[in-house]
C-alpha cells in the first residue's frame, strides 16, 4: 500500500504546472497587446475583440489565482509542511494531493469552503 506522497513528484508536477501557467499568461497578454494594435474596423470585429479582450482576462485571472495556489503549495514544501490543511491542520488525503497537489484543505474542510462555511 502507498499512502505516503512523493514530495520530490509533487515538487516536480507544481513545477511543470506553474510554468505551464507562466507561458499562458504571457500568451494571453500578448494576444490582448495584438487586438488592442490591430484596431478594429467594423461593429462586429469590436465586438469579436471586446469578447476575446474578456475572456484573456478572465482567463489570466483564473491563471494566477492557480498561480499562487502552487506558490503556496511550493512555500509549504519548503517548510515542511505540505499536505497539512490550513485550516484544521489535520492531514490531506494521500488521493486528494495525488489529483490537487496545490490543495490547501483537506476534503471535509473543503467541503466547508465550497459551502461558504470557513
Ligand atoms: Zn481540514
Amino acid at each position: 500500500m502507498k499512502a505516503a506522497i512523493d514530495l520530490k513528484l509533487v515538487r516536480t508536477r507544481l513545477e511543470t504546472k506553474r510554468a505551464e501557467l507562466l507561458e499562458g499568461v504571457a500568451r494571453a497578454r500578448e494576444i490582448g497587446a495584438v487586438e488592442t494594435d490591430a484596431g478594429a474596423p467594423d461593429i462586429a470585429d469590436r465586438a469579436t475583440s471586446a469578447f476575446t479582450r474578456e475572456f484573456s482576462f478572465s482567463l489570466s485571472e483564473n491563471e494566477s489565482h492557480l498561480l499562487r495556489l502552487i506558490d503556496e503549495a511550493l512555500a509549504r514544501l519548503d517548510n515542511g509542511r505540505y499536505g497539512i490543511c490550513v485550516h484544521c491542520g489535520g492531514k490531506i488525503e494521500p488521493q486528494r494531493l495525488n489529483a490537487v497537489p496545490w490543495a490547501r484543505h483537506c476534503i471535509a474542510c473543503q467541503e466547508l469552503q465550497d459551502q461558504g462555511e470557513i
